[in-house]
């Protein structure tokens, strides 16, 4: 029988480089941790419905690429294709929306998975890091959460990505403006799966990526010039905050997004070196989202960063990040009782936040040796009976080489105030 290999669109996150998965997790987390987001962990299936209707039955995500089953017990649930509709299904659940406190900032981080065609940068398992600020109309919310992004991928290093920015309108303005879109989009000649597409949902057909299609599209009304006063405005003031805050950012008309809960506020981070997968992150105001689901009117925005993308945008831009050592020091025993004793040492460095491994299974102490340089630890912790019955272990410096004696009491302290 030959081995199992992970299924088709998947990658195992395998050390050293999982490592940087951490760090670029942690990267994207650390500014919304610092900006009043608190940790929000949802299940990664739901009720298909909640997707059906929040993410909308006309976005692709729903039509072709989400894993909806059937349970034993006859429930229809789906593995989860993205967070925000989870998000706020948790937050009305749980009546967060009620404390008075409005907004409700979260933030999460996780798997989700989605029936695509796998390619670099497109897997059918990816993960996101998201923020979702619910229950608020504030251009504020809009612009600090664009502004925390940047700050992220800032943090990182990332220097060639781009803001795109736009504006959906809202129910007042988006109808107006989708007959005006509908009655020029039926005049084009186009396939039939794109005519349907018209009168379901016409602003996706601006999101086309084909070239055939955006050469027509050229001359289309743009919503831009549909807005009504109350969005012109609310958009004018987002494009002040982040111009204030230095964030620079991109006027986007065509940039509609996949999921049909927008509106207003709309953006996409992309990344100018990574071929067709570009977008590392997007987002958007979802002021209808609460009703589509059942709850009350609780205007909303967020944001979800790919993890996996990031990744690849810093391998696009030669960046590795500082990911500290796993390990500061290796110890190496020399027969079973110093194994033992040396075990003891090793337990009480870790005790004290020293970053500790050893030789296991009996090796000779020139594999230990090697296996202690191959960890990257800085100090290599040596001790054979001899020593022990002194009192003593050999602390020798991995990097220059220097090694001397040290008794077994004072080993803790010492390496903790060497590697402070
Ligand atoms: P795309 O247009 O590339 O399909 P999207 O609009 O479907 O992206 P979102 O739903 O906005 O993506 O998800 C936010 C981010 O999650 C994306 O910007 C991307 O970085 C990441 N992402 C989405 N789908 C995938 C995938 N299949 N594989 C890897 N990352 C993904
Ligand atoms: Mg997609």
């Amino acid at each position: 029988m030959s081995t199992f290999q992970a299924p088709k669109g998947t990658y195992d996150l395998l050390p050293p480089d999982s490592a940087t998965y951490l760090a670029v997790r942690e990267a994207i987390a650390a500014p919304l941790r610092n900006s009043g987001y608190g940790y929000i962990e949802t299940p990664g299936f739901e009720n298909v419905e909640l997707f059906a209707r929040g993410v909308g039955e006309s976005t692709d995500i729903v039509t072709k690429e989400m894993y909806a089953f059937e349970t034993k017990g006859g429930d229809r649930l789906a593995l989860r294709p993205e967070g925000t509709a989870s998000v706020l299904r948790a937050a009305l659940e749980a009546n967060l929306h009620k404390g008075g406190n409005l907004p409700v900032k979260l933030w999460y981080s996780g798997s989700y998975y989605r029936y695509e065609r796998p390619q670099k940068g497109r897997y059918r398992h990816f993960s996101q890091v998201g923020a979702e600020a619910i229950g608020t109309e504030d251009p504020v919310l809009d612009a600090e959460l664009i502004i925390l992004a940047d700050q992220a991928y800032r943090s990182l290093g990332l220097r060639d990505f781009r803001i795109l920015l736009n504006s959906l309108g809202d129910k007042e303005c988006r109808p107006v403006y989708r007959d005006a879109l509908q009655d020029f989009l039926r005049g084009l000649d186009l396939d039939e799966d794109t005519r349907r597409r018209i009168e379901i949902n016409p602003l996706r057909v601006l999101d086309d990526k084909r070239a055939e299609v955006q050469k027509q599209l050229v001359g289309a009304p743009l919503l831009r010039d549909h807005l009504c006063d109350g969005c012109k405005a609310y958009h004018e003031e987002v494009r002040a905050l982040l111009t204030a805050a230095g964030v620079a950012f991109e006027d986007d008309e065509k940039l509609v997004r996949g999921l049909d809960y927008y509106t207003r506020t709309t953006f996409e981070f992309v990344h100018d070196g990574l071929g067709a997968q570009s977008a590392v992150g997007g987002g958007g105001r979802y002021d209808g989202l609460s009703e589509m689901i059942g709850g009350p009117a609780l205007p909303s925005v967020g944001w979800a960063l790919g993890v996996d993308r990031t990744v690849l945008a810093l391998e696009a831009e030669g960046i590795a990040l500082d990911v500290p050592a796993a390990t500061d020091v290796f110890a190496v025993a020399l027969g079973d009782d110093a194994k033992r004793r040396l075990f003891e040492l090793v337990t009480e460095l870790r005790k004290a936040g020293v970053a500790t491994d050893m030789a296991y299974g009996g090796k000779s102490m020139k594999a230990g040796m090697k296996a202690a340089n191959r960890s990257g630890a800085r100090y290599a912790l040596i001790a054979g009976e001899r020593d022990l019955a002194e009192g003593a272990v050999q602390l020798k410096d991995l990097e220059s080489g220097e090694q001397e004696a040290l008794a077994l009491d004072a080993v803790t302290s010492t390496l903790r105030a060497r590697l402070a």
